[in-house]
């Protein structure tokens, strides 16, 4: 046989081997997951449950689906999640020309869905859990229409940034007005232009530092005399001196010309003198919200609200994980959420197995 002949020949048989060794992978998940299934089917009892349909749960949705798991989201009141409230994504990777925040949700929703996730549009109230006679953890999920039994859950709710109550903060949303700079502070139109940040705790000073490296000046509006921050991070920033502070000040309305901000008006805590301050962009960074209030009795929470979890994404309960920004008062990002989506469920699929 000529050389090139038996390169083919091994190239085929190498080929087969693996068509063979997938279409087997493919039976013995199909074994595997129908007992479970049929077991789910009579007892109406899920594998899992994602509550939550941001880049966590429809990450998680992707790779249990995949599995052949069958999980059922419960996709709550903000279909898509935090991302839909943005217009431009420009660091998810795989599009160098940036996308639309809903557009990017919508397809991570159609890629979940078309693998099998049963999508379905109803908010959690809450949670119990029951054990079952060999002593496995059985949840119970109420929403406001249903109850589910699920012998697992991924609770990838995301979290809620604190907004301002002040006139102009509606209008001007997504015309200078943000609560994420890390997400749109690269954005053109707060480039080499003086943006304002409010808050004083560790991230407000994180944002104010990151907007250092693309704004002209970045003002840090604090109501009191004194940053809340750890001492490190308020060093930095009183070091910055492309920092300004204005202390004992809150901002009391956002003004623009209809498209994008242009200045805020600052009322001074101390003398009660308002003044105006010509700004391009207002980041507001007074805090999050973690969603966690319907599962705070059987999962640990930081002070804050938090989930803990550990580096599986393993809670305090056996049987629930938790993704996403509900337990990341850190990165808070879409990619770093869709990572942790695929942590849980890769262990949510090993501890099915092991069942
Ligand atoms: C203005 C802004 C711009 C941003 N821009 C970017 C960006 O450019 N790039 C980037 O990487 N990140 C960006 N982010 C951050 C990003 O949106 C979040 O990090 C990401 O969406 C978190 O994903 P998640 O899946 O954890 O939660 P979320 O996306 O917040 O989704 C939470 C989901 O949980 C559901 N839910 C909540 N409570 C319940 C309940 N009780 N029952 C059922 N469902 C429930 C909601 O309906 C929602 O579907 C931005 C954030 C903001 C605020």
């Amino acid at each position: 046989m000529k050389q090139s002949n038996i390169k083919q020949s091994k190239k085929n048989i190498n080929l087969k081997k693996s068509k063979k060794y997938h279409k087997l992978i493919k039976s013995n998940k199909k074994n595997k997951t129908s007992k479970m299934d049929k077991l789910a089917k009579l007892s109406n009892l899920s594998n899992v449950i994602i509550i939550g349909s941001g880049p966590a749960g429809h990450t998680a949705g992707l790779y249990l689906a995949r599995a052949n798991l069958q999980p059922i989201m419960l996709e709550g009141e903000n279909p898509g999640g935090l991302l839909t409230t943005t217009k431009t994504v420009e660091n998810f990777p795989g599009f160098h020309d940036g996308i639309d925040g809903y557009e990017l949700t919508d397809r991570f929703r159609q890629q979940s869905q078309k693998f099998g996730t049963n999508i379905i549009s109803q908010e959690v109230i809450s949670v119990n859990k029951n054990i079952d006679k060999d002593n496995n953890h059985i949840f119970e999920i109420k929403t406001s229409k249903n109850t589910y039994n699920s012998k697992t859950i991924i609770i990838a709710t995301g979290s809620t940034p604190k907004r301002l109550y002040v006139p102009g903060y509606d209008e001007y949303w997504h015309k200078g007005v943000s609560t994420c700079a890390v997400c749109d502070g690269g954005l053109p139109c707060f480039r080499n232009v003086p943006i304002a940040v409010v808050g004083g705790g560790d991230s407000a000073c994180e944002e104010a530092l990151h907007l250092t490296h693309t704004a002209s000046i970045v003002y840090l509006i604090h109501r009191r005399d004194t940053l809340r921050a750890s001492k490190i991070m308020a060093d930095r920033v009183l070091n910055n001196s492309k920092i300004k502070m204005i202390w004992n000040s809150e901002v009391v309305e956002i003004m623009g010309d209809k498209n994008q901000v242009s200045k805020l008006k600052i009322n001074n805590k101390d003398t009660q003198k308002t003044s105006e301050l010509n700004v391009k962009g207002l980041f507001v960074a007074i805090g999050h919200i973690p969603n966690s209030d319907f599962i705070s009795s059987l999962v640990k929470l930081d002070s804050n609200g938090y989930i803990i979890t550990n580096e599986k994404k393993e809670t305090s309960c056996k049987g629930i994980w938790a993704a996403g920004d509900v337990q990341d008062p850190h990165y808070r990002q879409a990619i770093t959420a869709a990572g942790s989506g695929c942590v849980a469920a890769l262990e949510v699929e090993r501890y099915l197995q092991l069942q």
